[in-house]
């Protein structure tokens, strides 16, 4: 068995623009009066302004408002001591930060989670896991799913366009992920879980069969995050959302001088294994293409050096876990794609 443990998943799901004003509906509904909320600091003055709003035509209490701008496990372990005892729930708005510490603080406080990103950077906002640091280093460590995901599809339409096509990168990552599993199946002998594999590429391919960041491509995209954070609970691993492509983005975050944002770096580490693996490249690259993806990149081109250095610690990042960087030395291929192809010679100087 892949896992063991019962899977849990959101029972309140909703993806719709102006959601942010019924949020203390939705709470209320579930019997939430009281609440903890988490949420990122600077946040704008009319998201946080809808959100206290609908709180107040609901008559939901915030028992707890906190503003987050890291996301130390520390932090996050003062935060449940410092929790009071009548919050019924947890929400956490905002950006990656603010999900993460209110996730983890409702894991530990075994209380329900309501997780409302207002951009779509990665799909980190509906996972079993919070990524906060210790020491300084990101850790990925185990939590539990938020109970409700509400995404206003009109305000994340609005988030700086370097997050939302950070969560395009994310998304990108899904093809190459589900390939890099497939190949750990016929080389390793890895189980697949054919449903988790069938849940996070199809979401995805919803937004690759129409790669625009309109308000309907905003939706697609949040629902593709949203599901493959589910398709890792269902499985009970990472397999069908990270691949070869997040470790060479790891291995960037260690060695790197100025590591980018994940999806960013995710983004093009997924278009590159695409082609080792032979594998949906064009659809991918035209997806990164139409979005705007590559000349967010190209306006800041990565370094061809640290890109080389990466992919060749990423197979050692993560023991038993085959890819299809584990299948032959990639390094002459990868040289010769960050010279020649055309996408990804605009993304690279020495
Ligand atoms: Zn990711």
């Amino acid at each position: 068995m892949l896992h063991s443990t019962r899977v849990t998943i959101p029972t309140l799901v909703r993806i719709k623009p102006g959601a942010l004003a019924r949020l203390g509906i939705y709470l209320g509904r579930g019997q939430h009066q009281a609440v903890a909320l988490f949420q990122s600091a600077g946040l704008l003055p009319e998201i946080s302004g809808a959100v206290h709003d609908s709180f107040r035509s609901a008559n939901i209490s915030a028992v707890r408002s906190v503003d987050v701008s890291q996301n130390d496990f520390e932090f996050a372990v003062a935060q449940f001591r410092d929790l009071p005892a009548s919050a019924r729930a947890i929400v956490g708005l905002g950006g990656g930060k603010a999900l993460d510490v209110a996730k983890y603080v409702a894991f530990l406080a075994r209380l329900p989670y309501f997780a409302v990103p207002t951009s779509l950077s990665n799909d980190g906002f509906s996972s079993p896991q919070s990524s906060l640091t210790m020491d300084g280093k990101r850790k990925s460590l185990p939590a539990a799913m938020p109970q409700g995901v509400v995404v206003d599809t009109s305000t994340c339409a609005r988030a700086p366009r370097n997050l939302t096509l950070s969560g395009v990168g994310d998304l990108a990552a899904k093809f190459t992920a589900i390939r890099d599993w497939k190949l750990a199946f016929h080389h390793a002998g890895e189980r697949v879980d054919d449903f988790a594999a069938l849940l996070a590429e199809s979401s995805a391919q919803a937004f690759l069969g129409r790669p625009l960041l309109d308000e309907q491509g905003i939706h697609h995209l949040a629902t593709s995050l949203l599901v493959s954070g589910i398709a890792m609970e269902v499985c009970g691993s990472s397999r069908p959302a990270s691949g070869s492509e997040h470790l060479i983005s790891h291995a960037l975050d260690e060695t790197s001088a100025r590591p980018r944002l994940h999806g960013l770096q995710v983004g093009v580490a997924a278009y590159l294994v695409s082609l080792l693996q032979q594998n949906q490249s064009e659809a991918i690259g035209n997806m990164l293409e139409q979005t705007g993806f590559w000349n967010e990149i190209a306006a800041d081109p990565f370094s061809t050096a640290e890109w080389l250095e990466a992919v060749r610690r990423a197979p050692s990042l993560k023991e038993n876990f085959f890819t299809v960087l584990s299948t032959r030395d990639t390094i002459t291929e990868v040289e010769a794609a960050l010279r020649t192809d055309v996408y990804l010679k605009r993304c690279f100087v020495e």
